[in-house]
């Protein structure tokens, strides 16, 4: 049996028919930039999500990069964020010159871990950017409640969260933005990169709005510095095909996470392996990450030759990535990243899979347990 770790594919097959009739159209139309499709997607998307508005943008890196420009953040400024994410995620404070400061993570949600927050504040912090890792929110009122009292902006990394909730409240709409990534294996993926940022600020959003076509308003006057962050029309075509499936597909994600739970318990394997924390009321599952104590590698290397696709979701954090050696971080810093570095293994949580698939995941996990 073959378990990828995603299979888009199988997706693919299930909407192809939708998907060619928006994509001819929009050959037919010749309008590939912005345009129509964009905007609808922005008020779906921001309705989606909450929010009163939302920009799309031309990825999730450009969603983050555009907020914190937006917000005037630079040179002499530090954000306080995660260093257990993707690089966009601090690649993007950092390329807006400001300093990256890192707390660490929660050991069960791996999400940032607000009661590290007010160590790190200083007169020059000027944001918060957590993110909602694997699709589960971060306890945000925590995070919420420090920054009103400190006067911080709160920028959501909600790329890996659409439709994700705490508390009732959406992913990207309880701080000042959240922003999305449409990378392919997102939960609500282009055919393409692409990404939009959500908002219920009136100034961010005009802001944002201009800076996405390189600060340019009028047409060819420029008040502000902006860069090319425009969303193609294709992409947000086929994303307003895949948001009418999208409730479907978590729930899918949601019942495989359950099935996984059982089939790991009934497997007896719940002692050796700890499951994801789920202590959110919507998590989304845009991974399914197990914790193991050791042997994490071999395993990953087991279910690979038994044909069953994992990654890890990352094996270094930030404080230890080469491009941020000037940020003096070092091994030992922030021990429960540096730790779910070693031990994370996400395995296939896609819609499409099967009960067998999973079925047979967990027997091959216990089958390396048990030689
Ligand atoms: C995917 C991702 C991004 C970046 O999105 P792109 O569309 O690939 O630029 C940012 N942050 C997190 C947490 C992500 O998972």
């Amino acid at each position: 049996m073959k378990v990828p770790l995603l299979d888009l594919k199988a997706q693919y097959d299930t909407i192809k028919d939708e998907i060619l009739a928006v994509t001819v159209e929009l050959y037919e139309s010749q309008r590939f930039i912005l345009g129509p499709k964009v905007e609808q997607l922005e008020k779906e998307v921001a309705q989606y999500c909450q929010c009163k508005f939302a920009v799309g943008v031309s990825s999730g890196t450009d969603a983050l990069l555009i907020s914190l420009m937006a917000a005037g953040i630079g040179p002499g400024d530090e954000v306080i964020t995660t260093p257990y994410t993707f690089f966009a995620t601090v690649g993007s404070i950092a390329r807006v010159g400001a300093v990256p400061v890192f707390v660490d993570i929660e050991e069960g949600s791996y999400n940032m871990d607000p009661r590290l927050i007010r160590d790190k504040i200083t007169k020059r912090t000027k944001a918060i950017i957590p993110v909602h890792l694997y699709g589960q929110c971060c306890d945000m009122d925590a995070i919420l409640e420090l920054a009103r009292a400190e006067d911080l902006l709160v920028i959501e990394d909600a790329a890996q969260a659409i439709g994700s909730e705490y508390r009732g409240r959406r992913a990207g709409s309880m701080s000042d933005a959240g922003c999305f990534s449409f990378f392919p294996s997102k939960n609500l993926g282009a055919f393409g990169d692409g990404g939009i940022v959500t908002t219920s600020s009136g100034s961010l959003y005009e802001a944002m709005k201009i800076l996405r076509v390189h600060g340019s308003s009028p047409k060819y006057y420029h008040r502000l510095l902006g860069g090319n962050f425009r969303l193609d029309a294709l992409q947000a075509a086929i994303i307003l095909v895949k948001l009418r499936h999208l409730d479907r597909w978590t729930a899918a994600r949601q019942n495989n996470a359950a099935r996984y739970r059982e089939l790991f318990g009934r497997a007896g394997l719940d002692h050796l392996i700890r499951l994801p924390l789920e202590n959110t009321d919507r998590h989304i599952y845009n991974q399914f990450v197990i914790c193991l104590k050791d042997k994490r590698d071999e395993l990953k290397q087991y279910l690979q030759d038994a044909g069953i696709g994992t990654e890890i979701y990352y094996p270094v954090p930030m404080h230890l990535q080469p491009c941020f050696k000037y940020l003096n971080g070092k091994g030992g810093d922030l021990p429960i990243a540096e730790a779910a570095a070693k031990e994370t293994l996400a395995l296939p949580v896609y819609p499409e899979l099967t009960y067998e698939q999973k079925s047979y995941v967990v027997h091959k996990i216990k089958a390396f347990y048990s030689s």
